[in-house]
């Protein structure tokens, strides 16, 4: 049978637990995940591409079924080029939505053979997003709850200790 690959793209600037606990959820979905770091992205990002995938590779522990990558140019041929067929994305609130809508659907426009698969954040990560996290380390606020200990240090390198 063949494999069945979910590929999860986003900025991950920096990975939070929101992030992990769409991956861990995936991984019960499907065999094998690709995180594909988005390389083109217009947001300026606090972490380099290079950190960000150092950064991750650690959150998830070198998980087997797990690999780390990063793309650029248009996602869904990235997606086809990996053999995969699933887009996995993760669902906030309502502000998410239509951005992931559109997108879903010009995604789905580009290339109809490739699905995206959202899965609806856990509770406790209803509110969070990496540009908060960013946010509130800046102003030396407490982010143990929010990241794994990768994440706190590497803030605390930018930022100050919190
Ligand atoms: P992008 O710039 O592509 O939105 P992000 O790193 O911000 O990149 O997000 C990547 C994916 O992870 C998106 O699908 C986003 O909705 C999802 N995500 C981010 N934070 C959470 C969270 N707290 N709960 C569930 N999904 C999340």
């Amino acid at each position: 049978m063949n494999k069945q690959i979910a590929v999860y793209p986003g900025s991950f600037d920096p990975i939070t637990y929101g992030h992990l606990d769409i991956i861990e959820r995936g991984l019960e979905v499907f065999d094998q995940i690709i995180i594909a770091v988005a390389r083109n992205s217009e947001k300026k990002s606090l972490f380099s591409t290079a950190e960000r995938i150092g950064h991750i590779e650690e959150a998830v522990d070198n998980n087997p079924r797990v690999i780390v990558d990063t793309f650029d140019g248009l996602l869904v041929d990235y997606v086809a080029s990996k053999g995969a067929k699933v887009i996995l994305r993760g669902l906030r609130a309502v502000s998410d939505f239509e951005y992931e809508f559109q997108t879903a659907q010009m995604n789905h426009n580009l290339k109809s053979e490739i699905e995206t698969v959202f899965l609806i954040t856990s509770v406790p990560y209803g509110y969070l997003s990496s540009s908060i996290v960013k946010e509130v380390a800046s102003l030396q606020g407490s982010v143990e709850s929010l990241v794994p200990p990768v994440i706190k240090k590497a803030l605390e390198k930018k930022f100050g200790k919190t």
